[in-house]
């Protein structure tokens, strides 16, 4: 049995359009194929007649800086990503959660765009884009638009996008700047399937005295259907200082806030609610050190 009858490589994002139109549903786009031919292979999608790789157009396959944006191609891979210095610099938890997918083999393909098309709320590049504020670019209906990153979701492997019709073209986000810094850490189980018990991305903005948390952007998961912010933790850190009882505050208002579900592939929801704790005690004071310093070298890519 094929798993596809026809494989098309176009060279700009009209072909790519146009050769999902003539096809009319019957073909799909494929980017990296990580997810998308395992589960064709596993039966649980079925072959397709055509794919249309998306990963020969230029414009998807750059990382472009724009002032202080950065707009990243959907055919970005993630080890593109933890080459990128700026990324490095200036948007550190991207390079951290790219920096742990799979091994080097799934990230040398596998892409950023791809990991937000699948839409699963465990991803580890999407974890990291919703507390960095993302926006998608996508062609839907022949228009290229903007719209908010969290849009695109629609429920566990659901998606506004229709990988028959509709493409993912770019990722876009304001990069961080002095006082500001980002940080990603995530759990996993030490064997067995490669799933997360939980991640976690946030960003911060310090305020001028060093101290006090102007603003906070958090975003742990999987605890719901999609990924999500979690709104009252970043509610807990606006305006205070940073201190030990707020960090206790803030795991308390995360713990009440959010209710991971028991999985018999991730952990029981007591001990995934338990880790709410211990990775925002490692990833908070990471992204405020770093915000305080200046200094922001991923943590963990590659070793995970
Ligand atoms: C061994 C292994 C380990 C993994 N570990 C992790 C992990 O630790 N963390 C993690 O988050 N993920 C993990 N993954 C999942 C996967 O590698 C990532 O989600 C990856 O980023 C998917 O990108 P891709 O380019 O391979 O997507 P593909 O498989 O090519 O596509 C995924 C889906 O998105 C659609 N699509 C892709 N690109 C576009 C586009 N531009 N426009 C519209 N639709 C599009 C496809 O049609 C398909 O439905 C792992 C996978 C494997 C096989």
């Amino acid at each position: 049995m094929n798993l596809w009858n026809r494989y098309y490589t176009p060279h700009t994002v009209e072909e790519a359009f146009s050769l999902l139109k003539t096809h009319d549903g019957a073909a799909r786009v494929v980017a990296g194929g990580t997810d998308l031919l395992l589960e064709i292979r596993q039966g649980h999608r079925p072959p397709v007649e055509a794919l249309v790789d998306i990963t020969r157009i230029p414009e998807l396959t750059r990382i472009t800086q724009e002032g202080d944006l950065v707009i990243i191609g959907a055919g970005v891979t993630h080890t593109q990503i933890i080459r990128s210095e700026l990324l490095a610099r200036r948007a550190t938890c991207l390079v951290e959660s790219c920096g742990v997918i799979g091994g080097p083999q799934v990230r040398n393909v596998g892409t950023l765009g791809g990991n937000v098309a699948h839409a699963l709320p465990a991803a580890d590049g999407a974890t990291s884009l919703v507390a960095l504020d993302a926006e998608a670019e996508i062609l839907q209906d022949g228009q290229r638009r903007w719209l908010p990153l969290l849009e695109l979701y629609k429920g566990p492997g659901k998606s506004l996008l229709d990988p028959t019709h509709d493409l993912l073209l770019h990722l876009r986000f304001r990069l961080c700047g002095e006082g500001e810094a980002t940080a990603f850490t995530r759990i996993m189980r030490p064997q067995g399937v490669a799933l997360p018990v939980l991640g976690c991305a946030l960003w911060v903005r310090m305020g001028d005295d060093g101290e006090t948390i102007e603003d906070a952007r958090v975003c742990i998961g999987p605890v719901a259907p999609v990924p999500t912010r979690a709104t009252g933790v970043e509610e807990e850190l606006r305006g205070r200082p940073f201190t030990g009882e707020l960090l206790e505050q803030a795991i308390a208002r995360a713990q009440a806030e959010l209710h991971p579900r028991t999985s018999k592939y991730r952990a029981t929801a007591e001990y995934r609610a338990e880790m709410i704790g211990v990775v925002l005690r490692r990833a908070l004071p990471l992204a405020v050190r770093r915000a305080q310093t200046g200094e922001a070298t991923p943590e963990g890519v590659g070793l995970q």
